[in-house]
């Protein structure tokens, strides 16, 4: 194990600074031990800007420190950052995350763009570290030393931390898994009021195939030098529901085999992966939570477990069609984006990787 506690500091960018999730960088990023924040990006119309005045800041606490002052810059290839946390839309990720990556910028990204890649690592520090090999091809391939890593849909994530233990003690065959996601999943200002207030919307463009592509890559293999998705039948369901943060899941699965109802709950709470491992400063003490309450978890109670890093499973019980099912719960902007960002960073930086 590598020592990192007198890890050299990193100048970090966060890309598409004033959104939802580049604000969520911004307030995890704050006080890092390893990470410097020394650029933030915006688009051309608040370029110049001073980061304070053009920044609806959506957390209760102040901006932190320093953040205010900063002066927005427009996304460019040679950003004085070796590290880009990219929370770009996705047209902006096409023109930015490679070329930044051609400079020799790692970024770890949020966008939907490079994540179905045959040589980009969709990652999720604890399930699938050993996917970050294939920044060797990618480099390779690419000709470039900088790196793209991804991480997932928020509601992706949710779902295959929670299902990798169980996958991989028991086996999944078939899931069909139920969506409540979060509003500020959408970005800002995202859904209009009158549409999201009183209501449910059983659509979220993009959202039911992305979690069955993604969910396949997390929880596949890379066999040096190409991704073999896991083979199990997928069906998702996904609702944008009147929450403000914390995407809620309810989960139905089969299994090849066939644990005792404590024994599927024992696997998810005694998963610990390499984060953990390596004491990184992201890390959640538990990457799952399991609640034995009958109503829990709920997004209010449960979405900041571990500093918003652990999801949060109850009702873990048998289901009379497929066998077993559960809940889930995940912060979709700490876990289900910045924070599984930032992990990710970590990860590679502590392993030597970028
Ligand atoms: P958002 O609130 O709409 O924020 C997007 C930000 O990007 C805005 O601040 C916008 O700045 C900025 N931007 C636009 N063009 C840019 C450019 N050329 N260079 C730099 N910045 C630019 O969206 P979001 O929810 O934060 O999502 C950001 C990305 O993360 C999306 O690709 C989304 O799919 C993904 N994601 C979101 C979540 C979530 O829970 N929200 C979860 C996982 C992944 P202006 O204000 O100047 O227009």
């Amino acid at each position: 194990m590598r020592d990192t506690s007198a890890m050299r500091r990193r100048k970090v960018a966060v890309l598409g600074a004033s959104g939802t999730v580049g604000q969520r960088f911004i307030a995890l990023l704050a006080g890092h031990p390893w990470f410097e924040l020394t650029a933030l990006t915006t688009s051309d119309a608040k370029a110049g800007k001073r980061y304070g005045d053009v920044t609806p800041w959506h957390f209760g606490a102040d901006m932190p420190e320093g953040v205010a002052d900063m002066r927005l810059e427009p996304t460019r290839a040679d950003l004085d950052a070796e590290i880009c946390f990219s929370a770009l839309p996705s047209d902006a990720a096409e023109q930015w995350e490679a070329a930044l990556a051609k400079t020799g910028h790692h970024v770890f990204s949020n966008v939907k763009t490079h994540r179905e890649d045959g040589d980009v690592p969709l990652l999720i520090a604890e399930v699938n570290p050993e996917h970050a090999a294939a920044l060797e091809v990618q480099r390779k391939k690419r000709g470039w030393s900088g790196s793209i890593v991804t991480n997932g849909n928020c509601s992706a994530i949710t779902f295959a931390l929670a299902a990798a233990p169980v996958h991989r003690a028991f086996g999944i065959e078939r899931v069909v898994v139920t969506t409540m996601q979060a509003l500020s999943g959408a970005g800002y200002p995202g859904v209009a009021s009158l549409d999201a207030l009183d209501n449910v919307v059983p659509f979220i463009g993009e959202e039911e195939e992305k979690m069955e592509k993604e969910t396949r890559k997390f929880l596949g293999e890379w066999d040096g030098s190409s991704f073999q998705d896991a083979a199990f039948a997928f069906s998702a369901h996904c609702n944008r529901v009147s929450v403000r943060d914390g995407h809620t899941e309810t989960v139905t699965l089969s299994l090849r085999e066939r644990p005792r109802v404590d024994e599927l709950a024992a696997a998810m709470r005694e998963f610990r992966g390499k984060p953990q491992e390596l004491c990184l400063p992201t890390a959640p003490e538990r990457p799952i939570v399991v609640r034995d309450e009958r109503d829990r978890p709920q997004p209010v109670r449960d979405r900041d477990a571990g500093g918003g890093m652990s999801v949060v499973v109850g009702r873990v019980r048998e289901d009379p069609v497929l066998g077993y099912k559960y809940v889930v719960l995940g912060h979709n902007t700490i876990r289900g984006a910045a924070g599984a960002s930032i992990l990710n960073a970590e990860l590679l930086v502590a392993q030597g990787l970028v």
